[in-house]
């Protein structure tokens, strides 16, 4: 404490909120520059995502040869994954020996979370500060706090008064959870909820499933990853890393090239069987229509409505579990180990929410309009207010003290998802308006991050101490990423993406869908004619 009692004020270059995938990698590019960093992060740890989402069956759906850091190559040489799908724990890992590998630890606040930043016009600086009572002062303050961190639990009247036990997935405990011997229910059966079931019902003594929206999963066929396959990729990294980068999604999905109805059904019910077999989020890219055209959607759904009747043996469950109301894929498509199979056991009972609602948590369950349930413990997957969320929860104030919030009142507005009008030298990673979500989101971070890197680096070197988009180029963007989205069916369907998870969040298409290849080069254009829609001072 000064003499006056306030805080001193610390003083960096760079200030980095989070110390998940984006926040470490951007402490690695931006200590390259020479820069100091403070970091700030809410957890005992860092990780992100996967320090808070250690539930079971907690894993990643994109390979995990993939899923991972390009930045350092003797890090990628050197690393061993163990299974084609990286678990939670495998991940955590991996990110606490990126921490330890390159020192980072130093440069990071944990158990700290950033309650304000605040634009200082006059100084040109960002001030923030701390739940702890820190204030720092940056000329760049870069949010890394994730598109998924902002952990919803649903309002749920009585939920004060449960004398169980309760958890949100996305804030997962760190010592063991056993629900050995227990009634357990799971609200929500979006990824979390999907990956989160089968586990839980091989320990519980019975588990409750509270559905209200069904959704479409693939199985994973998840299995230890074969030496070869790895070798193969660290053999040729740069070359597969620079064919995701050039990808729709950062992802080496198979894309299919032709439509639904340039094949015949026979070719076309192969064709949805091989990806089936293959596994995994690839499926959805069978052929090139199917987010464009709802009659070849429908075909591509009705393939999986039948795997999941095939599945489920009692007729009423598989029927349940068929979704029907939305398009397959505009709404994240989950990826899963036995989901479908663990309704077929004994001790698990789908319950319908869209029939009979929750209308309260008692002391000791849950009561729809149907029945009451008796429960040791409820496990909500509910999931996020994703994309702005984490963004929303800071008071961020920018020029003559304009609020994001304000800003944002009637939905997210941004130049590329990296900054907003009104807000110099404050830049986000993977933000509203960039593909962020739809991705393989180590790419984009990586992608975001190395932009941010170079765009400092440069007003550095040209004498420039502010960059901030220009309104007509934030209005611009933001009027292509709605025109881009409303070319396809995600528009169509009540989904976090459209931010319909959140009672009186706008119905906004959040990312960028154009595909991340284009995206990047847009944003690789804007940098090469000198941060076109940008101004520099
Ligand atoms: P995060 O990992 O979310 O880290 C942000 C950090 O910022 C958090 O630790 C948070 O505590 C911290 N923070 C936020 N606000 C503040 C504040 N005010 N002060 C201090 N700290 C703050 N993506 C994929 O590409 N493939 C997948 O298969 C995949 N699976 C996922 C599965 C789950 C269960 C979830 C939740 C997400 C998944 N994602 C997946 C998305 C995942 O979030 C990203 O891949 C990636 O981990 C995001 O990294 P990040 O650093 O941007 O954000």
């Amino acid at each position: 404490m000064s003499g006056s009692g306030k805080p001193p004020v610390r003083h960096v270059d760079a200030i980095v909120v989070g110390a998940g995938f984006a926040g470490l990698c951007l402490l690695y590019r931006l200590r390259g520059l020479g820069l100091s960093v403070r970091v700030f992060e809410t957890g005992a740890g860092v990780g992100g995502t996967w320090f808070w989402n250690c539930y079971p069956g907690a894993r990643c759906d994109v390979e995990s040869l993939q899923y991972s850091f390009s930045f350092s190559e003797e890090l990628q040489q050197e690393w061993e994954w163990t299974e084609r799908y990286a678990s939670q724990p495998e991940i955590q890992r991996y990110l606490d020996h990126v921490a330890d590998r390159f020192d980072m630890r130093r440069d990071i606040s944990l158990e700290t979370t950033v309650t304000a930043a605040i634009y200082d016009e006059q100084a040109n600086l960002w001030r923030v500060e701390t739940d702890r009572g820190d204030v720092f002062e940056a000329r760049f303050c870069i949010m890394a706090t994730g598109c998924l961190s902002a952990a919803r639990v649903p309002d749920i009247k009585g939920l004060d008064r449960f004398g169980g036990q309760w958890f949100h997935t996305g804030r997962w405990p760190k010592q063991p959870v056993s629900f050995r011997g227990k009634r357990v229910a799971v609200i929500g059966t979006g990824s979390s909820g999907i990956q989160a079931i089968p586990m839980i019902a091989a320990e519980a003594d019975h588990l409750f499933v509270l559905q209200r929206t069904p959704n479409f999963s693939i199985p994973a066929w998840n299995a230890p990853l074969p030496v070869e396959r790895q070798n193969e990729w660290k053999e040729n990294y740069e070359e597969h890393r620079r064919a995701a980068r050039n990808s729709r999604s950062g992802i080496l999905y198979e894309y299919a090239q032709r439509g639904t109805f340039e094949v015949d059904e026979d070719e076309r019910r192969r064709e949805y069987e091989r990806r089936w077999a293959t596994g995994g989020a690839n499926f959805t890219h069978c052929f090139n229509d199917i987010f464009f055209d709802r009659s070849a959607n429908d075909l591509a759904a009705e393939f999986v409505r039948e795997k999941i009747r095939e599945i489920v043996k009692d007729p009423k469950v598989a029927e349940m579990l068929t979704p029907t109301d939305h398009a397959i894929g505009t709404k994240r498509i989950c990826v899963d180990t036995d989901y479908y199979k663990t309704f077929n056991r004994e001790n698990v009972t789908l319950v319908d929410l869209r029939q009979a609602p929750i209308e309260e948590i008692t002391e000791t369950g849950i009561r729809t309009a149907a029945a009451h349930y008796d429960l040791d413990a409820i496990v909500f997957a509910t999931g996020y207010d994703a994309v702005t969320g984490a963004l929303l929860k800071i008071d961020i104030r920018g020029r003559d003290g304009l609020k994001l919030a304000d800003k944002w009142h009637g939905g997210p507005r941004s130049y590329l998802g990296l900054m907003m009008a009104g807000f110099p030298n404050l830049f986000v990673i993977t933000g509203p308006g960039s593909p962020s979500i739809l991705t393989n989101v180590v790419v984009s971070i990586e992608q975001h991050v190395d932009w941010v890197a170079r765009c400092i680096d440069h007003m550095r070197a040209g004498g420039a101490e502010r960059i901030e988009p220009t309104e007509e180029a934030e209005d611009a963007w933001v009027r292509e990423v709605g025109e881009v989205a409303s070319k396809t069916l995600f528009t169509g369907t009540n989904s976090w993406y459209m931010g319909a998870n959140i009672p009186g969040k706008p119905r906004v298409f959040l990312p960028y869908v154009g595909g991340f290849g284009k995206y990047s080069q847009i944003c690789e254009t804007v940098a090469a004619e000198g941060y076109r829609g940008f101004q520099l001072a």
